[in-house]
């Protein structure tokens, strides 16, 4: 069956990552900022391996400069949202991308953000650090974080390149993240092992994981998500995409459900992995057999898992019982 208007809940979508290749190939041209190469001939990301996709990642991220940029890229995001019925999501945002850390510009992309509206779509944002740009940079991030921690800023997390540093050279940021208020999720575990999931829980303290899916070599680490229900946020189209598992077959997200960790589904950088949130259902269904029960699991532990206020997940809880 589509899954397309199942309603969903998406907590791992990094904001700049989900821009619309058009999008930013538009946005491009308009300040002749030349970014050709880094598209293939239909118009899409062309990169190979994941140090490219950071590479074009980046690049992309040029073409946006002005918080007017975030405002258009976010409405663009809620509306691809809308249209796959994603009621309730997180995203990633970078204070790097935004005003390479300045706190008063940063305080404009955030409100330019929150400026962009979708009925029916709720939007949170998680300020995220980018570990290959080192923890010194981080406790910027962090910093700018802990100013504007509130209604729309939620959380705080960390993605980018796993093999830099240990997950202990940005306890500093997550301790300032932390006291601030903010929920906290790192990546880890996907191109890392099961120790780097380990380092991220004991150094950062977090509660949610992005990725995760290494854990499952280690049944010791499983054993400890189940019981504490440290919840993963896995991107299983991604980790297909990027060859982390070489198919959805492969892929550990079931074996880690029947384990009893908490796992929810995401997208990461949907245009980038050619997927959407309706295509991860269905792929799941079609590998794994999961059904109407399952996918409401999934939304359920999701919303649980959500950063947002306990009012906001009342709304998103009757939003999901509609379907
Ligand atoms: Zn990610």
């Amino acid at each position: 069956m589509s899954w397309k208007s199942f309603p969903k809940v998406e907590l791992h979508l990094h904001l700049e990552g989900a821009a619309d290749p058009a999008f930013v190939q538009g946005l491009a041209a308009e300040k002749s900022i030349d970014i050709r190469d880094i598209f293939d001939e239909n118009g899409a990301y062309k990169y190979e391996g994941f140090n490219e996709f950071l590479k074009v990642y980046e690049a992309a991220t040029l073409a946006l400069n002005r918080p007017e940029d975030f405002k258009r890229l976010t409405q663009s995001v809620l509306e691809n949202l809308a249209e796959h019925n994603v009621v309730y999501a997180e995203a990633f945002v970078s204070p790097d991308f935004c005003g390479g850390r300045d706190l008063g510009a940063w305080r404009e992309y955030l409100e330019a953000m929150q400026e962009a509206h979708v009925d029916g779509v709720t939007l949170k944002g998680i300020v995220t650090c980018i570990r290959h740009f080192g923890p010194d940079k981080a406790r910027e991030t962090a910093q700018c974080a802990a100013e504007t921690a509130g209604d729309w800023v939620v959380g705080f997390g960390m993605g980018g390149a796993e093999d830099i540093g240990t997950a202990g050279d940005f306890s500093y940021a997550f301790d300032v993240a932390r006291e601030a208020g903010l929920r906290l999720t790192s990546h880890a575990g996907e191109w890392g092992g099961a120790q780097s999931v380990w380092d991220t829980i004991n150094d950062l303290k977090v509660e949610r994981i992005g990725h995760g899916v290494h854990a499952i070599n280690d049944p010791k680490l499983v054993d400890y998500l189940a019981e504490t229900g440290i919840v993963l946020e896995v991107n299983p189209g991604s980790n297909v995409a990027l060859g982390v598992y070489p198919s959805l077959a492969e892929h550990p997200i079931a074996k880690l459900r029947e384990a009893g960790v908490k796992v929810t589904v995401s997208t990461d950088d949907p245009p980038f992995f050619h997927t959407t949130m309706t295509r991860e259902f269905e792929q799941l269904e079609q590998i794994f057999g999961w059904g109407v029960d399952d996918f409401k699991q999934l939304n359920q532990t999701a919303l649980e898992a959500a950063f947002c206020d306990s009012a906001t997940k009342k709304l998103i809880a009757k939003r999901l019982d509609m379907s």
